[in-house]
This record gives C-alpha cells, structure tokens and sequence, in this order.
C-alpha cells in the first residue's frame, strides 16, 4: 500500500488489535450518536479487511506487528521525549501546561487528535488520570494508539466512579490524601499527563529520562 495512504489510515483508524479479525474497532471521534456509528463502521471495516486479506493485499500477522508497534513502542515514545524534556527545561514545562499543542510542535509531534491536548501535571497532592467516557478519544500524536482497556466499558464506566478502586487494580496505590482528578477526554480536548520525575533521578539525561516514562503513566493509571 502507498506510504501516504497507510500512513492517513493510521491516523484516522482506531485498530483493536486483540480484537483481529472479526471485530476491528473504528472510532470517528466525534462524541455524537457515537455506539451507533462505531457498529456501523466497524462492519465496514471488518468487510473491507476480510476482503484485503482474502486477495492477499494484507498479512494479518504484519498488521498485528504494527499495532502492537504503534500501541506499545513509537507512539508512547514521542510522550516520553516531551515529558523527559519538560523534566529537564523548566521553560519548556511552562510552555506545555499553558499550551499543550504548540509545545509539543517544537519537538516535531501533532497532527491528528493531538489539535487541543492539554497536559495535566501530576504533583504529590493532585494525581490526574485521564479516560474517554463515551468511546476511545486519545492523544495520539503522544500516545499512540489506545491500549484495548481504555477502551473497554468497564474502565470507562469505572475509573469515574471509583478511580481509586481502578488505579488499585493496576497497582497504583495513592494515599488516602492525594487528590484524584479524572479527566473525561472528548472530541474537542484530548488530555496527556504529566508523571511526576522519579526521585533518584538527578544525574540522568533527557534520553535516560525518557526511558522511564511509560505510556500507562501518561494515561495517569500508573505512577513512574
Ligand atoms: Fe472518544
């Protein structure tokens, strides 16, 4: 397929890889008459890539390896890179917590999903966490695509009702004292937090920093 295109599917199509090949999920990110749409165009995109596999246009195993590519490695990457940079540049940090979208178009990343992010800065009394409540909406241009729990009923439902319980289960225990605060993502304002730095962590280089940001300490379900 040419570059162009696979690179426009990539940001206008939501793959849920576990869900290859009968139930691929499309999200157009629109917070409207959303369950319905989201049936309608999964069929057709579950139609489409039945056929692409059937003339042999597409390996399912290749497109597997490249979900779990942009869900787990590149996409996280690029969050990593601008928290470690915000770590480390006090100046830059100012400029990402006051406007989200132009911060991050100094380091090279935006486009689609990513127009109107906001970065939400975790400290020790006010840990943020951030869901869709009605489908998936995510920041892709930082994150990548969205892991299949985030986009599960039970995390949407759940996490805004007891985000404590929920951030338990992926093992994140906070102190009773600290603030939770749950950010509903939409089509309108996409949301990336901002992990507290690690103590102990003094010496270490942007690179080495962002070695240690995970993508799930970006979404706000776990501490670094
Ligand atoms: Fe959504």
């Amino acid at each position: 397929m040419p570059r162009g295109i696979y690179s426009h599917a990539l940001t206008c199509i939501n793959i849920n890889k576990k869900a290859r090949p009968m139930e691929i999920l499309v999200t157009m990110h629109d917070h409207h008459p959303h369950d319905h749409e989201e049936a309608s165009l999964s069929l057709r995109v579950k139609a489409l890539e039945q056929v692409l596999v059937a003339k042999g246009l597409v390996d399912p195993d290749a497109l597997d390896a490249f979900i779990q590519l942009f869900e787990n490695k590149i996409g996280p990457r690029n969050g990593a890179a601008v928290v470690a940079k915000a770590w480390t540049d006090p100046a830059f940090k100012a400029r990402l917590l006051e406007n989200g979208p132009s911060a991050i178009a100094e380091l090279g990343y935006g486009g689609l999903q990513g127009e109107n992010l906001v970065v939400l800065e975790n400290t020790p009394q006010t840990h943020n966490v951030i869901v869709c409540t009605l489908c998936s909406c995510y920041p892709w241009p930082v994150l990548g695509l969205p892991p299949r729990w985030y986009k599960s009923a039970p995390y949407r439902s759940s996490v805004v009702k007891e985000p404590r319980k929920v951030l338990a289960e992926f093992g994140t225990d906070l102190a009773a004292d600290v603030k939770i605060r749950v950010w509903d993502s939409s089509a309108e304002i996409r949301y990336m937090v901002l992990p507290e730095r690690p103590a102990n962590t003094d010496g270490l280089s942007e690179t080495d920093l962002a070695a240690l940001v995970t993508r799930d300490g970006m979404i706000g379900v776990a501490k670094l």
